[in-house]
């Protein structure tokens, strides 16, 4: 008793029984944001005084003034119950990468042995979750055990849905008694207010006096994977580990490319709007989804929102996706690389700076000064990539993502910037004090080249870019797919911040010496361009030769995750985020100890998964087919040959096996870094023998002594 799937049952287990769709023109005048708490609809709930106090907390950053929290609460919990909320709970974001939640009721028993619904504004504001067991990197255990939870009133509370209920969750950082970070949220939220700062004195420096205030914005395109559910339960590794430890590559893979963009199976496509509605109601701006480019593999994405709105929106696209499939027989797969040989999964972090008059710092203008603007900001995040390449990298470094970066299909591990022909040519010009072009026309007087209005949508769209100009805003492209964005927004912010600091420092110190701002910007963008452009990388980023062109220019190629995250606590990076108050180094430190021992405990899972599965599953099922052959009594080639291949291959596997439990065995040392690095160098090649062994008997065994689903099953079965 095997692989006992009635595969033609499998596929057709869900129904569309009960999935009611609102109509288009709901989702717009009724769904859309209908269970987020909005400005507005606080508004209508709060006296005038008391809404604009809150308003300048979440408009202007004000510190929150205490004295309003009662009535705020009141109102929250009104609103909330009317949506049929029975408990609240502050949501956070620990250094897991996921969410976390410890669901309050509002309902407090009183003494006369009845009940009333209470939620005051010490509630509201500050949490004490039972926290101990969240990864804190040390930061907690030299001092209190716990950490608490405070409400970030910038990022509105919402309703989560459940089939027989619903919860008010309240977005809250979580940090320490000593007030160090303990989430993703925090520095992210610090990094806001240095983009902010850094920005400004930017835009000021081009005599602009109107902003008041400049947020970074982010829209993150989600991939992920579906596999019918029937599956997913019968793969121990899919279940432990996200990911297949086992399998052979299917005849067909993504050869054909029909997947891609091509028509969405109706199953998928009633999952996909249902998961939209909910997300609506969560006021996600969705906007696009199609098929991906592996089997089984779909993205979805929304319009970008200001980046810690959309950090948050973030987790919960992945959480509805995740509980909506399970409504119609799926189960929705966000790991980096849940099919060896098979595409993997990324989240493409969509960056870019806004200004509260709603101008784009990234878009190309339509004037000269709007140019020069936009070269200023974009010459920054040059510098930036350049100067911080290895942080870039550390942000996206995890055991799963290390499996896509590098691979062939996903953005290089190297860092690079695409930033196409015609804006490369710009900066060129600009350098090289060629003004005109017969080509383009314009010159700004400086003997420089106006900015040709570049098209939008760039024809040449590069795919392999770990960091790509997309027309008027960068791509960072090396995200995984499963986890949070909020670090990789904090090292844009901040990186970026610091790039904007030092051009403008420059310009000022030149001015200083009565050069006119225009002849200043001129130079120091000459310089800037000078300096980084080795960071520009036009082209094709999956080949060998731009491994060895990188290298030559002295680009940081950090090829696995360990060696990114043993570069977080350098001196240039420790000094870059605690200057600007983003980490501290105890902070920072304490974040590479939770990256090591994620590492460590994400791999050392997949070893004991893999030992297993190979020695109680596979192992067992090849020798009941090779014992079935040895005493078949049948002297003829064929029995002799099976048993002949079969007996090598089992031996093979077997003699893997033993390895791979010697090397689960080790533990690594004492510290997570050198675990981590035994996990890197020993058990993953070991895990890889006992797989390769594994996919080779897979192709000899009889498909009934089989235990796995397999590729060709999982992928293909929608
Ligand atoms: P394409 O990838 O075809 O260029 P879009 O330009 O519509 O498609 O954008 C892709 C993603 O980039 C979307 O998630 C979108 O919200 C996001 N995006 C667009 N403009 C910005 C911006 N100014 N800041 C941040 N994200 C943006
Ligand atoms: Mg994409």
């Amino acid at each position: 008793m095997s692989n006992s799937i009635d595969i033609a049952s499998v596929g057709r287990n869900w129904r569309l029984d009960g999935v009611t769709v609102p109509s288009p023109s709901d989702v717009v005048t009724e769904v859309f944001a209908s269970d987020v708490l909005t400005m507005e609809e606080l508004r209508q709930r709060l006296s005038k005084p008391v809404w604009r106090s809150l308003l300048a907390t979440t408009e202007r950053g004000d510190a929150l003034d205490p004295a309003i929290s009662d009535t705020v609460a009141l109102a929250m919990k009104t609103w909330a119950m009317e949506k049929g909320a029975t408990h609240y709970t502050h949501w956070f974001q620990p250094l897991t990468g996921l969410t976390a939640e410890k669901h309050e009721s509002f309902v407090t028993p009183t003494s006369d042995g009845t009940a009333i619904s209470q939620f005051s504004g010490k509630e509201l504001i500050q949490g004490e979750p039972d926290a101990s067991s969240f990864p804190s990197g040390g930061l907690r255990a030299t001092f209190e055990a716990r950490g608490y939870t405070a409400w970030d009133p910038t990022s509105p509370a919402f309703i989560m849905r459940h089939p027989k209920g619903a919860v008010l969750c309240i977005p809250t950082a979580f940090a320490s008694w000593t007030g160090e970070a303990l989430d993703n949220k925090t520095p992210l939220m610090r990094s806001m207010e240095v983009i902010n700062k850094a920005a400004m004195r930017g835009l000021r420096l081009f005599s602009d006096t109107e902003t008041q205030r400049v947020d970074a914005t982010v829209g993150a395109e989600q991939e992920y994977f579906l596999i019918d559910e029937e599956f997913f339960f019968r793969r121990p590794d899919l279940v432990m580990c996200g990911r297949t430890l086992f399998g052979a590559r299917p005849p067909r893979g993504q050869e054909l490319e029909d997947h891609y963009f091509g028509s969405i199976p109706d199953r998928i496509l009633t999952f996909m709007t249902d998961a939209e509605h909910q997300l609506y109601a969560l006021g996600i701006p969705i906007k696009t989804r199609h098929n991906e480019v592996a089997p089984g593999q779909y993205e979805v994405a929304p319009i970008f929102e200001q980046a810690n709105i959309a950090a948050d929106h973030q987790q919960l696209v992945m959480q509805v996706l995740k509980n909506t499939a399970r409504r119609y027989g799926l189960v929705c797969l966000v790991h980096e690389k849940p099919f060896a040989g098979i595409n993997g999964s990324g989240k493409h972090v969509n960056w870019s700076m806004a200004t509260n008059l709603g101008q784009n710092l990234l878009e190309p203008g339509e004037t000269p000064h709007d140019n020069m603007q936009f070269l200023f900001f974009c010459a920054a995040m040059i510098r930036a990539v350049d100067v911080h390449q290895d942080l870039l990298r550390t942000c996206v470094a995890s055991a799963s993502n290390d499996h896509r970066l590098g691979a062939n299909e996903a953005p290089p591990a190297i860092m690079s910037i695409f930033l196409g022909e015609q804006l490369s040519e710009v900066y060129e010009r600009l350098l090289s004090g060629k003004g005109g072009s017969s080509k383009r026309s314009g010159l700004l007087g400086l003997g420089t080249q106006v900015l040709p209005k570049l098209p939008q949508h760039a024809g040449d769209r590069n795919r392999t870019s770990p960091f790509a100009f997309t027309g008027n805003k960068f791509e960072f492209r090396a995200v995984g797919s499963s986890q949070s964005i909020s670090f990789p927004i904090t090292v844009l912010n901040t990186i970026a911040a610091e790039s904007i600091d030092a051009l403008s420092s420059a310009i000022e110190a030149r001015m200083k010496k009565k050069q006119s701002f225009e002849a200043a910007l001129s130079e120091v963008l000459k310089d800037t361009y000078a300096k980084h452009s080795r960071i520009i990388f036009n082209g094709d980023g999956y080949s060998n030769k731009w491994h060895k062109e990188a290298e030559k220019r002295g680009l940081i190629n950090l090829p696995t995750a360990i060696d990114a995250i043993e570069t977080l606590n350098h001196e240039k990076n420790i000094t870059l985020f605690s200057s600007y108050n983003v980490l501290s180094a105890r902070e920072l430190e304490a974040r590479q100890e939770v990256m090591f021992d994620m590492y460590f405990k994400t791999v050392n899972i997949e070893g004991e998964t893999t030992e297993w599965i190979a020695q109680t599953q596979i192992l067992p099922g090849a020798l009941r087919h090779l014992r079935e052959m040895a005493s078949s009594g049948i002297a003829i080639t064929a029995v002799k040959r099976a048993v002949d291949e079969l007996s090598v291959a089992v031996d093979a596997i077997s003699d893997a096996i033993v390895e791979l439990r010697k090397q689960n065995h080790e533990l690594g040392g004492d510290d997570v870094h050198s675990k981590s690095i035994h996990m890197r160098n020993n058990v993953l090649p070991a895990m890889n023998a006992v797989r390769t062994a594994a996919d080779a008997l897979e192709r000899i065994t009889a498909h009934d002594h089989w235990p796995l689903p397999l590729y060709r099953e999982m992928l293909f079965v929608k």
